[in-house]
């Protein structure tokens, strides 16, 4: 199952340089940032101002822009939102308030106050990988960069204050005010974009059953490639879950399993790009969505505290339970509901049913270059594939 693509790539070499006006020097890639992958071509400097959370929603009172002049600028603001913000706000809503305004590109980091979520999760300071989703027309060139960096810019020359980032997003997150500033720091982005073209697949097997149903076991098997020269591996995200269907599917067809719902093995791409491969699916079904039972889905299982994270939509809890049972793996189980972000979503949002499995714990090499292979655990792999085994099992041969 394949389908013509064509996306903007990043060429080796990018360059950024910050500093004073006559001082600016180039910072390290990777470490100190990223571009946005989809960003447009750059080839410009300007002064930074930093622009809060760089939102701007006027029935909730807040425009972190009032005060300040971002015409011909760089705008740098942090990731994510106050709390006093209830509803949800996207990057690319953030890029377009930049662009309305006349910024001519943008710096985004991570605030030094993290949320006891991302804490949680083990965000860092440091740069992701990561798409603005927005048409090359409607971007301006943008870069994450770290949080130490960010620091670093906001710095007050006359006082060297390191913290100030930080006294910043204290007041962004107790009121809405706003709390812009011309820093006295300039960037230069220099990056080429290209459109290339290529075709985005997804691999499929089946298992065949006795009955007219199916069960889908599915892992997303793209990564983000070698944007701007730089190679991300992706060991945990997501050659661990690959790993985990080649070995399910593996051990099946050995067992001689021939179960009543057939099992239909997908290895998906496209999901670092918002989930193409699995809306590619749901828009060409290789089986009616009405007959499929549930839909199995692994992403990033290869390392952590030796937890096992299972996300259940749309059917009971117990059958979860007990293939933690039957895999010996119960008191290592956490049973959640939805769990955001993956290709069971757009599964879920056609009404199959679904399983999520993630290895618990911390994942520190999420979406970085060093999700390298020796960092990942095999023992929890091996627990990960005996629960997707006994999940599998029990549901292929269920009701
Ligand atoms: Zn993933």
């Amino acid at each position: 199952m394949a389908t013509l693509l064509s996306t903007p790539v990043l060429a080796p070499d990018p360059e950024l340089r910050i500093g004073a006006i006559e001082h600016l020097s180039a910072v390290s890639l990777g470490t100190d940032y990223l571009p946005i992958f989809d960003a447009p071509s750059a080839d410009l400097q300007g002064q930074i101002v930093f622009a809060g959370y760089g939102i701007v929603d006027p029935a909730q009172g807040i425009d972190d822009y009032a005060g300040v002049d971002v015409n011909n600028r760089i705008v740098l603001f942090l990731r994510g939102k106050p709390d006093h913000l209830k509803h949800p706000i996207s990057h690319a809503d953030k890029v377009r308030f930049a662009r309305e305004r006349g910024a001519l590109a943008y710096l985004t980091a991570t605030g030094p106050i993290l949320h006891p979520y991302e804490a949680r999760r083990g965000v860092t300071g440091s740069p992701s990988a990561f798409y603005g989703q927005l048409p090359l027309d409607h971007a301006i060139p943008g870069a994450w960069i770290s949080t130490t960096l960010a620091e670093q810019i906001l710095a007050d020359s006359n006082n060297a204050a390191s913290d100030r980032l930080r006294t910043l997003q204290e007041q962004l997150n107790r009121n809405p005010s706003s709390r812009s500033i011309v820093t006295n720091h300039y960037a230069s982005l220099r990056w080429n974009t290209t459109i290339q073209d290529g075709l985005l697949t997804n691999v499929l097997g089946v298992l065949p059953g006795r009955g007219p149903d199916w069960i889908i076991i599915g892992a997303h098997r793209d990564h983000f490639g070698k944007p701007a020269g730089l190679l991300f591996p992706g060991a945990d995200d997501n050659a661990s879950g690959t790993a985990v269907i080649l070995e399910v599917a593996r051990v099946l067809i050995k067992a001689g399993f021939h179960p009543r719902h057939s099992i239909l093995f997908v290895s998906f791409s496209g999901e670092e790009r918002d989930l193409l491969g699995s809306r590619l699916y749901i828009s060409r079904p290789l089986v009616p969505l009405t007959a499929t039972k549930t839909m199995i889905n692994i992403d990033h299982a290869g390392i952590g505290n030796g937890r096992l994270t299972v996300g259940v939509t749309g059917l009971d809890k117990r059958v979860a339970l007990d293939a933690g049972t039957a895999a010996g793996l119960q008191d290592r189980l956490d049973l959640f509901g939805f769990f955001p972000g993956g290709d069971h979503v757009p599964f879920k949002e056609a009404g199959v049913p679904t399983v999520t499995v993630v290895s618990g714990g911390v994942h520190p090499h999420f979406h970085r270059p060093t999700d390298t292979a020796d960092t990942l655990d095999p023992d929890i792999l091996r627990n990960v594939a005996r629960y997707v085994l006994a999940l599998a099992w029990r549901l292929a041969d269920g009701p």
